[in-house]
């Protein structure tokens, strides 16, 4: 088997409702470019990249001629072939490197009738559990869906809890000013007595001010405390004042920076992100370094249509020392490109594919219509807040968004 073509296709699904998070918002829809690799023998690899637009199906493009002729099943040698770490100080291909190695996977499976996980030493859990993701909202266009105080946080961590299961919650923050969103934490664990909680300020605090939280939460039934401030140095400090697990997906996100938390210990957990470390292989063996040295492993989310979900099922099926539920933007998505989709969450889990490869396809009619929707609308800033013109973030942030200003906002500037 060799591959003869590459395409990509960028895509724009709607949210249930704009998402908040430290440095803007989702305003309303995910981005996201579909990757696919076609083999000779007709076979079709699926891949999927965050962001777009033109760059985004140019980029993956431009890979063809790197590609065409190449056997999937190498998927090591695509490492050196695509992202050579000093070629890659030149041309950042991570991300690529990942789309490619989903659908070389995907290729290899299909190819040989076994799912992806068969390939990557085989399943030790059957369903992957996920964790509630609860965001800071903006109403949606028809005024529905805003989450910005503690009632509104709690009634859309009630909803999901009812609808999908989930016992472990995750708030995203650094939005509000940390003792509001502490107030709306505590609210949480106030509202669902025995489910687990984590915060996410996404780096945002201070030393000082994530010391401050994370010893204000040391009496709740916490997973971890991500990413309080960022930088590993800041997060040892933090850690050695609380009694809180601390986690990251922002500061080791490659192997280099996993050695240097070896060394000298910052985290304590560390959420492995497919796209982040360039594939799923990758991400097996960071977990493996995490096994022998003793460090928790998370599945992140950075945010997903069903082609990407299955990259997370795959990696959660084979990583013995997952021990904690995973991240996922996906339950406020309104729809998926793939067919079925969007894949279902029973008892907060969802079921590792069985089909061959990823498990997944694609619902021709929906990408289609999902490109259609990207024409339309374009691209958005994910690193600004439409409510909040001209401001960005400093780091640590020192500017919060009012809790007192409700919404709508303009999503169409
Ligand atoms: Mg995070």
């Amino acid at each position: 088997m060799h591959i003869v073509d590459v395409r990509a296709t960028t895509v724009t699904v709607p949210l249930e409702a704009p998402l908040r998070h430290s440095n803007g918002a989702h305003w309303g829809r995910f981005v996201r470019t579909v990757v696919e690799v076609e083999a000779d023998n007709g076979l079709i690899g699926l891949g999927e990249m965050g962001g777009g637009g033109q760059s985004a199906e140019e980029a993956v493009r431009g890979l063809r001629e790197y590609l065409v002729g190449h056997d999937p099943a190498r998927t090591e040698a695509l490492r050196f072939m695509l992202a050579n770490p000093t070629a890659s100080l030149y041309n950042n291909r991570t991300q690529l490197l990942a789309a490619i190695e989903f659908a070389c996977l995907d290729l290899q499976g299909q190819h040989l009738g076994v799912p992806v996980h068969e390939l990557l030493g085989g399943k030790v859990r059957d369903r992957v559990p996920f964790a509630s993701y609860l965001f800071f909202r903006y109403p949606a266009a028809d005024g529905t869906g805003e989450v910005r105080t503690p009632e509104q946080l709690v009634e859309q961590a009630r909803e999901l809890k009812a609808r999908r299961g989930f016992t472990v919650h995750k708030l995203k923050g650094g939005v509000f000013p940390p003792e509001y969103e502490l107030e709306c934490y505590r609210a949480l664990a106030e509202a669902f007595p025995g489910d687990r909680l984590r915060h996410d300020p996404n780096g945002a605090l201070s030393v000082e001010d994530g010391i401050r939280f994370a010893r204000a939460i040391e009496d709740l039934d916490n997973d971890y405390l991500e990413d309080p401030t960022y930088g590993m140095n800041g997060l040892r400090r933090v850690r050695e004042r609380t009694t809180i697990p601390i986690a990251t997906n922002t500061v080791v996100v490659n192997f280099e920076q996993l050695a240097a938390n070896v060394r000298d210990p910052a985290v304590d957990v560390v959420l492995l992100d497919t796209t982040f470390w360039g594939g799923i292989r990758p991400c097996i063996r960071a977990a493996g370094v995490c096994e022998t040295f003793q460090l928790g492993v998370a599945v992140h989310s950075s945010g997903e249509l069903g082609i990407q979900l299955a990259t997370m099922l795959h990696l959660g099926a084979v990583v013995p020392n997952l021990s904690f539920a995973a991240d996922a933007h996906y339950h406020h998505l309104t729809g998926d490109v793939v067919t079925g989709g969007p894949l279902a969450y029973r008892d907060g889990a969802i079921d590792v594919p069985a089909a061959p490869g990823l498990g997944v396809t694609l619902d021709r009619d929906k990408l289609a219509e999902y490109a259609e929707l990207y024409r339309e609308l374009g691209s958005y800033p994910y690193d600004r807040d439409p409510g909040r013109p001209g401001w960005y973030p400093l780091l640590p942030n020192g500017s919060w968004a009012d809790p007192a200003a409700a919404g709508p906002v303009d999503l169409a500037s």
